[in-house]
């Protein structure tokens, strides 16, 4: 599937495509290392501009009834569904995702995502409390006196994302952003930034209000940062490293930001001794063969009691040479590439850096044989959890795997993290693993599966982040809470 090289030198700011007052930079194709296109590059002034247009189409979005809101936003969802395939083939070629993952998760995800806030939600915006009696004072009346919880917009959402899945991230934050009353700037990550530029193209297309949605890019981190510290700026929702969210924690304290942090992850497999190892091992591989490992949510350490580690790791060796590492557009591919060279070289510093603290390298991606684009290969790694490998978000196709000898060391190596994002629980005894899940210090927990449930919280314990989207969580996450008392 190719691409023609696209030209984008335009921001989105109150309505108007204006050029980027930075000029353009290149987009690289991470799999043939060819230019994909230029994106536009803001400066600091731009991302202001964009933030005081969505603060002037405030009142006007947020006084507009839910169901205008709501149909606005199924139009979105079609006009994303139509345009599908001439998305495709640009996520593909800006993020290497392959053909799978592309059109399973990217495209059709991210036009879920509006469609799922395309309702009413006054049902959880407004929350009447049981009323309370309360007798006479010298200073009040008494009487029944009535609450209602109120749950007004925050204002307005900077959306700043990271790579790996660009449109499916921005539209679970826009997407509930909107339907709550808020307005939005988007900011998407430097290294795949040109879909987005496409959604915003939709967006702009199917008739929302002139700058209740702007959208900037920059090469650099300062048009971010700006969004930060601006006053007209009420909320920040970030998707990326727990690096960069500290930064925006610090930064945004000045003006009091509403912050939603969703930041990196070192989620832990547990494999009790009764577990099905075959269920462990289609979890745990997903760190090879999902988007190459460059998923927040990646089982990326195996926890494994010492009565399993054989027949895992035997599991693992014999499914590495079958997962074809590659071309993303190849139907057979199950690893495409990393988003950059740097990031690839950062991988197998990675792994250079196991092997020297006493790590056993048994299966290793270091060299693929191709000489084009910026692959590693699957990686198992046999070591303990004080490794670097086992506390650093790596972010790429390595596992570490960690035995322990009995339930209460597992949940211990488990939670020995920094790190809290998502875990996995692998046992027979489904009571037993709820109440293992139970003691894992981690936002989510599978237990004996890897699939996610889109109506659940979304967050991280710890460095991983701050705050919970998804489902009905995300339209809450971008509201004030206000309660309204009356004597009745
Ligand atoms: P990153 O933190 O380097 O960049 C993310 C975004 O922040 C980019 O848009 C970048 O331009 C912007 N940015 C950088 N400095 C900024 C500043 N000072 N102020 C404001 N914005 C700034 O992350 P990345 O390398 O793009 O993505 C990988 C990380 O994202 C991993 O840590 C991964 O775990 C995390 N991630 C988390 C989730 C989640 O839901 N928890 C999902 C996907 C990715």
């Amino acid at each position: 599937m190719s691409t023609e090289p696209r030209n984008e030198p335009n921001l989105l700011i109150d309505g108007e495509w204006v050029p980027a007052s930075g000029g353009t930079y290149e987009i690289i194709n991470p799999a043939t290392e060819t230019v994909v296109g230029h994106a536009p590059n803001a400066t600091a002034d731009d991302a202001l501009a964009a933030a005081r247009a969505a603060k002037d189409a405030l009142p006007a979005w947020s006084a507009l009834s839910a169901d205008d809101r709501a149909s606005l936003m199924a139009k979105a969802a079609d006009a994303i569904r139509a345009k599908a395939p001439e998305l495709l083939p640009l996520v593909i070629a800006e993020t290497g995702a392959t053909l799978a993952v592309g059109s399973g998760m990217q495209v059709p995800v991210a036009a879920d995502r509006f469609n799922r806030y395309a309702r009413d939600f006054r049902n959880i915006l407004q929350t009447p409390l049981p009323p309370q009696t309360a007798t006479a004072t010298p200073l009040a009346p008494g009487g029944v006196i009535s609450g209602l919880v109120n749950r007004q917009p925050v204002g307005v959402v900077a959306c700043i994302t990271s790579y790996n899945f660009p449109m499916v991230n921005m539209a679970g934050k826009v997407a509930p952003a909107l339907a709550a009353g808020n307005t939005v700037v988007v900011k998407p990550a430097p290294q795949d930034p040109l879909a987005i530029v496409e959604l915003a193209r939709i967006l702009d297309g199917v008739g929302f209000p002139k700058g209740v949605i702007n959208m900037i890019n920059s090469s650099g981190p300062e048009a971010g940062a700006a969004l930060v510290d601006s006053p007209d700026v009420d909320m920040v929702s970030f998707t990326g490293s727990t690096l960069v969210g500290t930064k925006i924690m610090e930064a945004g304290g000045k003006t009091m930001k509403r912050l939603l942090l969703e930041l990196g992850g070192k989620g832990a497999a547990v494999v009790l001794e009764d577990a099905d190892v075959k269920q462990a091992l289609t979890c745990i591989a997903s760190t090879w063969a999902f988007h190459s490992g460059q998923i927040c949510t990646a089982p990326t350490r195996a926890v494994v009691h010492v009565s399993k580690v054989d027949e895992v790791i035997a599991g693992l060796v014999q499914m590495a040479p079958y997962l074809q590492v590659g071309d993303p557009n190849d139907k057979k591919t199950k690893l495409g590439p990393l988003i950059s060279a740097a990031q690839r070289d950062r991988v197998t510093a990675h792994i250079d850096g196991a092997v020297a603290e006493g790590g056993e390298v048994v299966v290793d991606g270091r060299a693929t044989g191709l000489d084009t684009g910026f692959y590693v290969g699957p990686t198992l790694i046999v070591g303990n959890n004080s490794m670097t490998c086992a506390q650093e978000e790596i972010f790429g196709p390595v596992i570490t795997l960690i035995p322990f000898e009995d339930e209460d060391e597992g949940i211990a190596i488990a939670n020995d993290s920094d790190f809290g994002l998502y875990d996995y629980v692998f046992s027979a005894d489904t009571g037993r693993a709820f109440n293992v899940a139970k003691r894992l210090k981690a936002g989510h927990v599978g237990v004996n599966t890897a699939q996610r449930n889109h109506e659940a919280p979304f967050g991280g314990f710890k460095m991983s982040g701050v705050g919970r989207d998804g489902g009905d969580f995300g339209v809450l996450a971008y509201t004030e809470t206000q309660s309204i008392i009356w004597s009745a």
